[in-house]
C-alpha cells in the first residue's frame, strides 16, 4: 500500500511524524533517531563511488564526444559559464539575506563534527592528494574529485581495448551505485523522520525554526527565478539571438514535466523530442547536448547546494574565510556536475560541499522539510538551462530555428 503513495508525499508524512514525535514523545526520540543516523550513514557510504563513478563517466563521454570538437567544447564552455551564474547569483543572495544568522538553531541533537578552518594555501595544496587511497578513506573530496577527472582523461588516452575495458567498469560501478542511491533514498520517509525528530526534540523555539526555514526558501527561490527569468532570458537573446518567451513557451511543456517529476533524467526523452520538434534543433546537436546536460549541467542544483551550506554555516555562526567560499564556489560547480538526475540527489553530492568547508553533513538534512518543492523548481531551472544551451549551440551552427 506504501509503495502506492508517491515518495514525497511519504516524506511529508514522515516529517509530520517526526515533528509530533519530537514534541509530545520525548523518551523514545533516542531510539526514533537511529534510524536518520542510519540513513545519513547510508548517504555517506555511497557518496564516494557515486562521484567517483560518475565524474569518470563523464569525462570519457565528453572526451569521446570530442570528435564533435567545436561543439563538445561549446557546450562545455556554455555548461560551466551557466553554472558559476547560478551559483555567484545564490553566494550573493545568501550574503545578502542572510537567512541564517542569527538563527539560533540548536544542532546538537544531529551533529558530531567540529568545524575547522584550513588555510586557503592548504585548501589548493590538499586538492592534490598524496595518496588517493587515504583521501578515499578520508573522504577528501576535492582530492577524489581531482584524481577522477584525471582518471577519466587519462581512460580515453588508452588503447581501444583497454579504454572499453575500463570505460564499462566504471560505467557498470556507476550503474549499480544509481541503483544503490535509488533504494537508499526509498528510506528517505523513515530516515527523515529519524533526523526530525531530533532536531525537533530539542529546539527551545520552533516557530523560529520555521521562519529561518521559509526565509532560507525564499533565498533559494528568488536565486532561481532570477536565474530562469532574466539570466538565461539575456543569455538567450544576446549570445543566442533567440527569443526568450518564443523559447520558453515551445519548452513550457518540458518546463512543467521536469518540475512536476524533479528528475532531470526523466524528463530527458520529452527534452530531446520538444528541442527538435517545437524548436528545430537537429537531432545531432539535440542527442549530444541534451543528455549531457541532464547528466552535467545542473544550474539550479549549483545554485541550492551553495545556497544550503551558506545557510547552514550562517545558522552555527559560522564566518566563512575567503579560502572557504573559494572552496565553496568550486565544489558547488563540482557537486552539481556530480548530481544524478534524479529526486533529492543534492543530498548525496552536497556532502562534498559540506565536507570541503568543514561544516557537520548531518547539519544539511535540517532543510529536507521543504526539500521537495525546491528539488522540483530547481530541476525545472536544470532543464531549462540545457534546453537554453542546445538552442544556442545551433544557432552558433547556423541552424534554422522555428521561432
Ligand atoms: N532533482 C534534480 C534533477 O534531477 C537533482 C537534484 O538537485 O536533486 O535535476
Amino acid at each position: 500500500m506504501l509503495r502506492k503513495i508517491p515518495l514525497h508525499w511519504q516524506i511529508l508524512i514522515g516529517i509530520i511524524l517526526g515533528v509530533i514525535f519530537g514534541i509530545f514523545l520525548k523518551p523514545i526520540v533516542p531510539y526514533l533517531s537511529v534510524l536518520g543516523i542510519l540513513f545519513i550513514r547510508a548517504l555517506k557510504m555511497i557518496v564516494v563511488p557515486l562521484i567517483m563513478s560518475s565524474l569518470i563517466i563523464g569525462v570519457t563521454n565528453i572526451q569521446q564526444g570530442s570528435t564533435l570538437g567545436r561543439i563538445g567544447i561549446k557546450t562545455l564552455v556554455y555548461y560551466l559559464s551557466t553554472s558559476i551564474l547560478a551559483i555567484l547569483t545564490g553566494l550573493f543572495l545568501v550574503n545578502i539575506v542572510k537567512p541564517g544568522v542569527g538563527a539560533n538553531i540548536d544542532f546538537s541533537g544531529i551533529t558530531a563534527t567540529t568545524l575547522e578552518e584550513p588555510s586557503l594555501k592548504d585548501t589548493i595544496i590538499n586538492i592534490v592528494p598524496d595518496n588517493i587511497f587515504q583521501a578515499i578513506s578520508s573522504a577528501d573530496m576535492l582530492a577524489i574529485i581531482f584524481f577522477s577527472l584525471l582518471l577519466g582523461v587519462f581512460i580515453t588516452k588508452l588503447e581501444a581495448t583497454k579504454r572499453q575495458l575500463l570505460t564499462n567498469i566504471f560505467d557498470a560501478v556507476f550503474e549499480v551505485m544509481m541503483k544503490i542511491t535509488l533504494f537508499v533514498i526509498r528510506f528517505a520517509p523513515i530516515g527523515v523522520m529519524g533526523i526530525v525528530v531530533d532536531v525537533v526534540s530539542v529546539q527551545e523555539n520552533l516557530p523560529e525554526l520555521m521562519i529561518r526555514l521559509g526565509k532560507f526558501a525564499l533565498v533559494v527561490v528568488v536565486g532561481l527565478a532570477f536565474h530562469l527569468l532574466i539570466t538565461l532570458p539575456l543569455i538567450l537573446y544576446f549570445i543566442g539571438k533567440v527569443n526568450p518567451v518564443k523559447h520558453y513557451k515551445a519548452l513550457l511543456n518540458v518546463f512543467l514535466t521536469a518540475f512536476s517529476t524533479a528528475s532531470s533524467n526523466a524528463t530527458l526523452p520529452l527534452t530531446i523530442e520538444t528541442i527538435e520538434e517545437k524548436s528545430g534543433v537537429s537531432n545531432r546537436i539535440a542527442s549530444f547536448t541534451l543528455p549531457l546536460g541532464a547528466t552535467i549541467n545542473m544550474d539550479g542544483t549549483a545554485l541550492y547546494e551553495l545556497v544550503v551550506a551558506g545557510f547552514i554555516a550562517q545558522a552555527l555562526g559560522y564566518d566563512l574565510s575567503l579560502a572557504q567560499q573559494f572552496v565553496l564556489v568550486t565544489t558547488a560547480l563540482l557537486a552539481s556536475i556530480g548530481t544524478a538526475g534524479v529526486p533529492m540527489a543534492s543530498f548525496v553530492t552536497m556532502t562534498i560541499i559540506f565536507t570541503s568547508v568543514g561544516l557537520p553533513i548531518e547539519a544539511m538534512f535540517f532543510v529536507m522539510p521543504i526539500d521537495r518543492p525546491l528539488d522540483m523548481l530547481r530541476t525545472a531551472t536544470n532543464v531549462m538551462s540545457d534546453t537554453c544551451g542546445a538552442v544556442i549551440i545551433a544557432r552558433s551552427e547556423k541552424e534554422k530555428l522555428h521561432y
